[in-house]
């Protein structure tokens, strides 16, 4: 069996399987796509220490690594359960079944998509999910945020300081943040709040051109010219496939405490899978460090 096995191949399940390798212990990462979220992200400046680099090389100095260390390393296997008996049991959706003294879910989340034609065409082409990595790209332009839950309305208050113009589209009557962010948004000179309207197209050429949306209450399609567009409709974590072995939040988040540990001894958990309140490389990567710690923990005294 391993001492540790880690479910998630993104910087979190990297970073913990080599804080847990370097405990000379015996680790293994299964991982349906190396790398993670990182291979789809183009340039990434918020790095510490790396002033520029793209998803694709970061994905392979972090593999080169942890190629480094002798770690199991099991690509393209995609996990379908887990159960604590003597050991944690987790099976593959290849029947196999991996045992191991403890376990760290990093398991990672997406972007909830919209759905509408454009959005997957113009991705990277003015298309955005995150407004901390690509807001910056947009530097004197206009753009708009669908979605005016927090993360939305966070994105439009954080984008306005930087873009010339924020269009705001809320599907709902009314905007879904909370009270002191709407404030704040309200005292911006160059963001528009559309409530009550439905996106159904991002237009554009090679890039972003424009959005379309229909206002619910009179149907009538209406088209704003703009070049970028940030979806800001949730994150869906990636872990339906535990059911109720760990304890989950209402969106699905698995809820870890400072160890890292979630409610099943033994199994902890790191990165955009969690309940962490912030979703970047560098805060999953730290999060992976803290659970394998935790996990070393675990081990000598258990
Ligand atoms: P992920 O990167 O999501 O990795 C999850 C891993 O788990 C993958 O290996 C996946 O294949 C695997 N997996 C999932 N389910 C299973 C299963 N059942 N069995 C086995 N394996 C499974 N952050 C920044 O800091 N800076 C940026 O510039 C930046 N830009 C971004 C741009 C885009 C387009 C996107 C989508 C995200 C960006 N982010 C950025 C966010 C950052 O990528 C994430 O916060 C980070 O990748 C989360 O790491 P993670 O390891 O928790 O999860």
């Amino acid at each position: 069996p391993f001492d540790v096995l880690v479910v998630g191949g993104g910087p979190a399940g990297a970073s913990a399987a080599i804080y847990a390798a370097r405990k000379g212990i015996r680790t293994g990462i299964v991982a349906e796509r190396f790398g993670g979220q990182v291979n789809d992200t183009i340039g990434i400046e918020n790095f510490i220490s790396v002033k520029y680099t793209e998803g694709p090389q970061l994905v392979a100095s972090i593999e080169e690594q942890v190629k480094e260390y002798g770690i199991d390393v099991m690509k393209l296997q995609r996990a379908k359960r887990l159960e604590k008996k003597d050991l944690i049991e987790v099976e593959l959706e290849n029947g196999a079944v991996l045992k191991s003294k403890t376990v760290i879910l990093s398991t990672g989340a997406r972007w909830r998509n919209m759905g509408v034609p454009g959005e997957a065409e113009f991705k990277n082409k003015g298309v955005a999910y995150c407004p901390h990595c690509d807001g910056p790209l947009f530097i004197g332009k206009d753009v708009a945020v669908v979605g005016g839950g927090n993360s939305g309305i966070e994105a439009a208050i954080d984008l306005a300081g930087i873009v010339r113009h924020v269009t705001v589209l809320e599907f709902a009557p009314e905007l879904k943040a909370d009270a002191v962010l709407q404030d704040r948004l309200h005292s911006l000179p160059n963001v528009t709040v559309l409530k009550n309207v439905q996106t159904k197209e991002v237009t554009g050429t090679d890039k972003v051109n424009g959005i379309s949306y229909e206002e619910r209450d009179t149907g009538v399609t209406k088209h704003i010219e703009l070049q970028g567009v940030f979806v800001q409709i949730g994150l869906v974590p990636n872990t339906d496939w535990l059911g109720d072995m760990v304890e989950r939040t209402r969106i699905g988040e698995i809820v870890v405490n400072s160890h890292g540990a979630t409610s099943l001894p033994g199994v902890f958990a790191a990165g955009d899978c969690t309940n962490s309140p912030y979703k970047q490389i560098i805060i999953s990567m730290g999060s992976g460090a803290t659970a394998a710690l935790g996990a070393f923990d675990y081990l000598i005294r258990n």
